[in-house]
Parts: C-alpha cells; structure tokens; sequence
C-alpha cells in the first residue's frame, strides 16, 4: 500500500493503475506452512508436478490487498497486467481451494480486468509443458471454464487472452500443429506468441544447448534452425493467406490430412472456394456464370 500511495502522489496520476503487480500476480504471500519441512526440500519447483502439500496457496491476502486498493480515495481502477498463475485457480490442480481461490477470480475479473486477461498456457503438448514446468493444457480449459462463467454471471465481455511459445526444446512442429488445432477449437486467433528465448537457469535452456534433458540425459529434440523455427512459427496465424500452402505441405508431409482440414478447410470457406471454382469452369465451357457486378 505504500507503493500505492507513493503513485498517487506522482504529478501525472489520473487515478488508473495499469498493473497492480506481484509475483506471477497471484503467488503474493504464498510460503510453505512449515518452514523446517522447506528448509530441507530440494524439489525445484513447489507447484509442479504438483501443488506441494505444504505449500500456503490461499489468495485471500492478495484479494485482500486489491480490495484495500479500490478502497484508496485517489485509486480509480487498477488492473491486473502481469500474467496470472491460472492453474493454482483449477480445483483439479490445486486441490487446495478454501474458498480463497474462487474468491480471488471473482474479484479479478469483476474489477481488475482492463477489457481482456493475459495468461500463459505456453502449449497445448504435455511433453513441452513437462518441459516448462507447466501442468497439462486440459487444466486451462477448465480455468476457461471458470473464467467465462464468472464473466457470463456479471454481465461482462471480456475474452482470455493466451499466450503461446513456439521452438521451445521438446516442441515439434506436429505438436504446433495440434496446439494451433486445439486453440482455433477453442475460438482463439492467436496475437500474443514468440520465439523460444534460451534464459539462465532453465531446465529448457540446458536442453536447448545440449540436446538432452539434463535430469534424465535423454535426448530432446529442439527447432534450431531458421527453417524450423519458421515451421513452428506459422502454425500460430494458420488464418493467414501467406501461410496456407506452407502449412498445407508441412501437414500432408507429416501426414496430418485431418489437421489440414481442421485447421484450413473451413466448411464455409470450402463452400465458398468450390462455388466460385464452378463458375469459372462453367465460364470457360460458354456457360454463363453469375454476372459481374457494375
Ligand atoms: S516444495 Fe514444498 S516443502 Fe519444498 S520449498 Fe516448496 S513449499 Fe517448501
């Protein structure tokens, strides 16, 4: 709060805060309940592959100190603009809800949200989630889920945002296939995607350099080339003209037809497509097609 108060007193302060921050926005407070038992551990990650027991997921001090927030006479709205750790908010993954994770989407959404919600699911392929330290993709689904209701309960319109990478060690470009499938399914046409980045420290950034997964030493495969990469890439914006043949190739060289026709044969733009390759025919044979318009 006393960041808080700090920017309202800024000269230029109108009264919006565009990022009411945290880590990962939503992991503020979270600390193991015993710290003996953590002083001890050596898991690399306390919420992969699972939520730790021991871990204090509640989000009742954030949601208390966005509250606290609205609260401040100069505050007007302030948002939520750092991506949201989604599947701490599945009760199929983090099967610790007191009430506190509801509770904290709930006030999210009704207030927080600047038209639309960034979150990062990164892929849809569970052996590149693996790789991420990410839970499975089924877990988004069911945070949509939850999401569009509570939207849907308040009257409210504002679309998920999500955020994919592509390239990302033990990534293919079949999986970006699926993923682009698997999204477009799920009504999104993707903006926020990028090229993996190696980072420190990251068990995908050794795996990047390597070519093995350093825990098990298997190998693991990663699109290094700019051909690859590029592969990968344009699976993201399969609705662009420029890409179609490319990913029509790529798919029937990966003998993925069925995606082909997911992905680019929309029932309606097939239709269309068919319909005006009628007419042509039907022209060159000296029969009249539709007229031209004036
Ligand atoms: S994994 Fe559990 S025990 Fe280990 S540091 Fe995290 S909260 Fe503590």
């Amino acid at each position: 709060m006393k960041e808080v108060d700090q920017v309202t007193q800024m000269p230029d302060f109108k009264g919006y805060i565009s990022d009411l921050g945290g880590p990962s926005a939503n992991m503020y407070k979270m600390k193991g309940k015993v710290q003996e038992i953590c002083d001890r551990c050596v898991a690399p990650s306390c919420i992969h592959p699972v939520v730790c027991s021991n871990l204090d997921t509640s989000h009742k001090p954030m949601t208390e100190l966005y509250r606290k927030v609205d609260a401040h006479p100069e505050v007007k709205k302030a948002f939520v603009g750092s991506g949201i750790r989604y599947d701490l908010l599945v009760d199929d993954y983090n099967k610790k809800n007191d009430g506190s994770l509801d509770e904290y989407l709930e006030q999210v959404v009704t207030c927080h949200v600047s038209g639309r919600l960034k979150v990062a699911p990164e892929h849809t392929s569970d052996a590149t989630l693996r790789m991420m330290r990410k839970p499975s993709f089924k877990h988004f689904h069911a945070f949509k889920k939850k999401y569009d209701e509570i939207n849907k309960k308040n009257g409210l319109d504002q679309p998920l945002i999500p955020y994919f990478i592509s390239s990302h060690p033990a990534s293919t470009a079949e999986e970006m296939a699926n993923l682009a499938a698997e999204t477009k399914d799920m009504g999104f046409r993707l903006e926020q995607v990028q090229d993996f980045t190696p980072t420190p420290m990251t068990v995908a950034t050794v795996a990047y350099y390597t070519g093995l997964h350093p825990y098990t030493l298997r190998p693991v495969y990663t699109a290094r080339t700019a051909k690859e990469k590029k592969q990968q890439h344009m699976f993201f914006f399969w609705h662009k003209r420029e890409n179609y043949q490319q990913i029509k190739d790529k798919l029937t060289g990966l003998g993925r037809e069925d995606l082909i026709e997911k992905l680019l044969e929309d029932k309606k733009r097939h239709a269309k497509r068919e319909k005006i390759k009628g007419r042509v025919q039907a022209r060159r044979k000296g029969k009249p097609g539709r007229k031209k318009r004036r």
